[in-house]
């Protein structure tokens, strides 16, 4: 797909964040231009076993690297800067973001000893600044969310104005008093707006989400009605949030520790940055928590989505070693559990309640009041609508039937439905003087699994073999043969995991030992013993010889050494 074909015209590419939240990446491309907005990571499903993050897949860029002339960030979440670490060293540009965003991926950087790319970060100010990468002006524009100098972008093209919200709500009484700048959006919405890109994760819930500030009343009134600690899981990111559990904890007379290290860090970052006010001796250390009578203390940990590692989990397994569940404990779950993380949050919650602690959570039944969502509902994504009022819109981060519910709220406002774009990764939406289309052709688009170091090394085969192992089991064959004769010299070695119990199934592993001499002795006195041959045999028929007697498939893997 070439684009120096003489004729200009804007292309915006998503290659994540659609049909899915998580993994945000979208490419805007114009004749030698490229601008990146936002560069996340998003978690692995149920079957992708082992995996710790997916990121999106960039090789449409492979190509293109030299007209990459920057990476704009909405904001500090995972799904936003999560995969800079992995996919910024292929691309080298220039990042920009306001300055807790900075700070936040700075962090990160730090981790995975990238610091190299520290020179390349570039804080931008929405108050004030203007950028221009290639051919476009960017502007960024404050909004509320659940992390606190969260921006939207203006991005001036040589077609139009493009303004993409980045995730955000209408927060009317934001905690930092930095409201979503809707008079920059009246502005820019009153010049002509070409294009609108808005956050779909609340389109389906009516009515406007509730202010953040509302939680801090209910913080207290769970501080006022415990008998004892108070234990507040929560994203550690959402500092506005931690800053209303301060605010209450201060008041009422009680220390606070924190437990977990994402915690510590991101507290450390806000506070060095004065996005965080911390009163005086208000914190202790984890340790010094029996130091003072259950009721004059508080903890602030991770785990809130029940990841298996976190503070909150090894509290709630008794795995933690400083930090044990005591009768009388409140926990609250200031969080919503984002889809596929529900049952692991259930399996800690009725730990805790079988301690006897007492626990605030959000069940299948309904929300508790311990959490408010960051995104707009459909009355917020409505009026940005109106304020915007865009030629064209493309309802962006969200799953499919987001992205549908929000261009159902834009029809309501009146927009045409030839108007609205619902694209899927890696289609291409282009808009020149002529009008707006979305090409037949899709680019290169999909994920790149991370595990532990290896970045896209774990694919499809091993995970096939993952599940394979882990459901069914595996079933080693181990023949040593004479080098000369290609006969087998000693009765099979079989190791067997996760398929049956050895001891307790001798005759099934001697029976099998019989099948592999069986089809072994096919080989003797063969010249070169044709040991592929030999494995793949062995793999077929004794894994019908174990379903044959099991009706179970374990990976068979046979090894023949000579000796
Ligand atoms: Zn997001
Ligand atoms: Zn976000």
């Amino acid at each position: 797909m070439h684009v120096d074909d003489g004729k200009k015209r804007l292309r915006i590419i998503p290659l994540g964040g659609m049909g899915e939240i998580g993994k945000n990446l979208t490419v805007f491309e114009y004749g030698n231009d490229i601008i990146i907005v936002d560069m996340g990571f998003g978690f692995p499903d149920s079957e992708m076993m082992g995996i710790d993050y997916v990121i999106p897949d960039i090789s449409y860029l492979n190509d293109k690297k030299d007209r990459v002339r920057g990476i704009v960030i909405t904001h500090g979440h995972e799904d936003h800067v999560g995969a800079i670490p992995y996919l910024w060293p292929k691309l080298s540009a220039p990042i920009y973001g306001t300055k807790l965003t900075l700070g936040l991926i700075e962090g990160k950087l730090e981790e995975h000893k990238t610091a190299n790319l520290k020179s390349h970060l570039n804080v931008i100010d929405p108050e004030k600044d203007k950028i221009k990468l290639g051919v476009f002006e960017i502007e960024a524009f404050r909004v509320t969310h659940s992390i606190p100098d969260a921006v939207g972008y203006i991005i001036t093209t040589p077609v139009g104005k493009i303004v993409h919200t980045g995730d955000f709500k209408l927060d009317h009484s934001p905690v930092d008093n930095k409201n979503t700048d809707i008079a920059k959006l009246a502005e820019v919405g009153s010049e002509g707006v070409l294009l609108l890109m808005s956050d779909s994760t609340g389109a389906e819930s009516k009515g406007y989400s509730p202010s953040e500030k509302t939680l801090e009343v209910n913080f207290e009134n769970f501080c006022n009605e415990a008998s004892g600690r108070v234990l507040m899981a929560a994203f550690s990111s959402n500092i506005n949030r931690v800053q209303q559990f301060i605010n209450v904890v201060h008041k009422k007379n009680r220390k606070l520790a924190f437990a977990g290290r994402s915690i510590l860090k991101n507290v450390e970052i806000a506070v060095r940055l004065g996005y965080l006010k911390v009163p005086n001796g208000l914190i202790i250390k984890i340790e010094e928590l029996s130091k003072y009578p259950d009721q004059n203390v508080a903890v602030m940990l991770t785990g809130c989505q029940g990841q298996a590692n976190s503070a909150l989990a090894r509290m709630a397994s008794g795995d933690h070693r400083q930090l044990k569940t005591k009768r009388g404990d409140t926990v609250i779950f200031s969080s919503s559990p984002i889809p596929g993380n529900e049952s692991s949050v259930r399996t800690v919650v009725d730990d805790l309640f079988r301690q006897g602690a007492n626990v605030v959570f959000e069940s299948s039944y309904g929300s508790n009041n311990a959490h408010v969502s960051g995104h707009p509902y459909a009355e917020e994504l409505k009026m940005v609508l109106s304020i915007v009022k865009p030629k064209y819109f493309m309802p962006v981060h969200g799953e499919r039937h987001h992205l549908v519910h929000h261009a159902k709220l834009a029809e309501e406002v009146g927009m045409e439905s030839k108007n609205t774009f619902a694209l899927d990764n890696g289609n291409v939406l282009e808009i020149d003087n002529v009008g707006a289309r979305m090409l037949d052709r899709k680019v290169q688009s999909g994920l790149i699994l991370i595990d532990g170091l290896g970045i896209g090394d774990v694919g499809e085969i091993v995970l096939r073999d993952r599940k394979a192992m882990s459901t069914e089991g595996i079933y080693v064959l181990i023949c040593s043969v004479d080098r000369n004769t290609k006969k087998i010299i000693t009765s099979p070695d079989i190791i067997s995991r996760g398929f049956i119990y050895m001891r307790e199934n001798e005759k099934l592993v001697n029976d099998t030992r019989s099948e592999v001499r069986r089809i072994m002795a096919r080989y003797e006195g063969t010249k070169n013993g044709d040991w592929g041959d030999a494995k793949s045999k062995l793999r077929d028929e004794i894994s019908r010889y174990l379903f044959n007697r099991t009706k179970r498939q374990p990976m068979v893997i046979p090894v023949i050494i000579e000796v």
